[in-house]
């Protein structure tokens, strides 16, 4: 059975005392299906910008709450990213985690060519990004929330990260391939914007053609599709 939530963050981040929030996150945590429904393109939440998390919800259980639920429907998907939003929250956080188990389900000489290597759980908070190697690496991207296709997507080849994790305490750290791609198309999702405003166009393609596609060289894909 489905259970229809509404969408906290709604109310411009100005007008909502932070009390408020708690209790609007809470009862999101009371009605949630286990585990929630990953929200799909063409819904709003996944269109506006997300509310940062205020500091009176650092470190209180509800917050810890949602961490695990997205962890939870992360691993469940399964992807190797989430934003809060992709579950219908819109607040400023995100979950990723590329373990090893899945990496060695990968040929090598693709983990190789992405720069694809284990990335730990990662759970930050109000995440700002900086661009620190702006080359950019060109790979097929999907996403939870625009099921059954995957497009081109040029990404920044290593990013810094800040933000703090679920208590309230900063963090900080230095992503590069993958983890950097992952990294950029969560903080997106923060932002309202989903890897097909940024996808190199006429190269989306179905889940029924990416097993060929994510076998060829991203130059060979470019000529067959995308150049005419
Ligand atoms: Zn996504």
């Amino acid at each position: 059975m489905l259970v229809r939530r509404s969408p906290i963050g709604t109310v411009p981040r100005s007008r909502i005392p932070s009390r408020m929030m708690l209790a609007e996150l809470e009862a999101w945590l009371s009605s949630s299906a286990a585990p929630p429904a990953i929200v799909q393109a063409g819904a709003a939440v996944l269109r506006r910008r997300a509310s940062d998390v205020p500091q009176s919800l650092l470190g209180t259980p509800a917050l810890a709450q949602l961490v695990e639920i997205m962890v939870e429907t992360m691993r469940a998907a399964p992807g190797v990213g989430l934003a809060a939003p992709q579950i219908g929250v819109s607040l400023r956080l995100f979950v990723a985690e590329d373990d090893e188990e899945r990496l060695q389900r990968v040929a090598p000489e693709s983990l190789a060519v992405r720069r694809r290597t284990p990335l730990p759980l990662t759970v930050v908070v109000n995440p700002k990004i900086e661009v620190v190697a702006g080359d950019e690496e060109i790979f097929y991207e999907g996403c939870l929330s625009v099921r059954g296709y995957s497009a081109l997507v040029g990404r920044a080849a290593a990013v810094k990260v800040r933000g703090v994790d679920p208590h309230g305490d900063a963090m900080s750290f230095r992503v590069e391939g993958w983890a950097a791609r992952i990294v950029q198309h969560e903080v997106d999702h923060l932002d309202g914007t989903l890897y097909v405003d940024r996808m190199i166009a006429r190269s989306l393609a179905g889940d029924a053609e990416m097993a060929r596609l994510s076998g060829l060289p991203v130059s060979e894909v470019i000529r067959e599709l995308v150049e005419r």
